[in-house]
């Protein structure tokens, strides 16, 4: 076994903060006296109770949620989102608008087809998904239940600089892989929703943040675990919730609020991507794959001038400590995902290492 920790690029489930796991470690058979376990206590205890209610006001502090909002601790991943969204929302109109800008967006607009008229606002496929279409680009139907789009594409690595203005159609979000990495104005959307496992918690945590006029209109066939009311009027404990990713969210929060909530970590994470694309573009050897006023600021990706070279970079790279850094398997490349607990020392240390093996090769 290693002794030491890697600067690990994964682009998700991905690092968590060091003082965080290192607090659950401590925590781990007895929490805070309770004699248990987080993972063994009862969801209807008192104990766990209050990590939730705390976890919860935390999380609508930090991240600015208006009171007519209800913020939800759901499981099946962000892709059991792309049903949810259709089932609870396409009713009004039985039409809604997709921006398709990378895969997940994609995987959402084949799914919501099955509930309603799903209208394509825009495509960036024409471009390999390198790219976010302009406000202008969007094709908007007034009568569109809601128009969804996804803020940052994990696998291509380019991010919304704006957020999209579609009059009275309520926007829907999946904001799984740049969540609470800036501030966001929640009362522009109708849903917000993402995995919490690349900038929150473990894997089996799933959050939405849902405006409460919108709940309660779901499709008649809709699966009870499907329907955002239900659970809003549970609060989230309809059935037994994530209850150590809740836990292990909280510590997070903590971490987070440390670092200044989310207009803190704004200015990290800006400044460490940054970095990373100013040593590819001044590369030889390196060219990042993103056009410029598109590029992520949580996942770099780059590729060299050949597969060979990627490959050489990719085990070099390991070698030295920094893993995961091959790119998805269906654009191939190289891909870095810097979410909010990579250190800014990761970031550096990596930059030091591209712009070394840019010399030596
Ligand atoms: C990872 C990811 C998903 C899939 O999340 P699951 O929790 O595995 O379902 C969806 N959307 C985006 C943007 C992602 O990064």
């Amino acid at each position: 076994m290693g002794t030491q920790r890697v600067y690990n690029f994964s682009a998700g489930p991905s690092m968590l903060p060091l003082e965080v796991l290192e607090r659950a470690g401590a925590e781990i058979t007895n929490y805070q006296g309770s004699g248990m376990s987080v993972m063994e206590m009862s969801h209807r205890s008192k104990v766990f109770q209050k990590i939730f209610d705390g976890t919860k006001a935390n999380f609508i502090r930090l991240f600015h949620v208006p009171d007519n909002y209800k913020v939800l601790f759901l499981q099946g991943g962000a892709s059991s989102q792309f049903s949810m969204v259709p089932l609870n929302l396409i009713g009004r109109t039985g039409k809604a608008d997709y921006a398709v800008t990378g895969n997940f967006a994609n995987v959402a607009y084949q799914e919501a087809k099955k509930y309603g008229e799903i209208s394509l606002a825009a495509d960036s496929g024409d471009k390999n998904h390198t790219y976010i279409p302009q406000q202008g680009q969007l094709k908007l139907d007034p009568q569109a239940s809601y128009f969804y789009y996804c803020a940052n594409n994990t696998i291509y690595g380019t991010e919304w600089q704006y957020v999209p203005d579609t009059g009275n159609v309520p926007l829907v979000c999946d904001m799984s892989s740049n969540f609470l990495s800036r501030p966001v104005d929640v009362s522009k959307y109708g849903v917000i929703f993402g995995g919490a496992q690349k900038n929150l918690a473990p894997a089996g945590l799933t959050i939405a943040i849902v405006r409460e006029d919108l709940a309660g209109r779901e499709l008649p066939y809709t699966p009870l675990m499907m329907s955002y009311k239900t659970m809003i009027d549970k609060d989230s404990m309809y059935n037994t919730p994530p209850c150590w990713c809740i836990y292990m969210l909280g510590l997070v929060l903590e971490w987070l609020d440390d670092q200044g909530g989310v207009e803190g970590m704004e200015k990290i994470k800006h400044s460490k991507a940054q970095l990373l694309y100013s040593v590819l573009d001044d590369s030889r050897l390196f060219t990042c794959a993103a056009e410029k006023g598109s590029r992520s600021d949580m996942n770099v990706t780059f590729r060299s001038v050949s597969e060979e070279m990627d490959a050489k970079f990719v085990k070099e790279a390991a070698e030295a400590g920094f893993t995961n850094l091959k790119g998805h398997r269906s654009v191939g490349g190289m891909r870095a995902s810097i979410y909010n607990a990579m250190p800014v020392e990761g970031v550096e240390k990596l930059a030091d290492f591209i712009r070394a093996f840019d010399k030596a090769n």
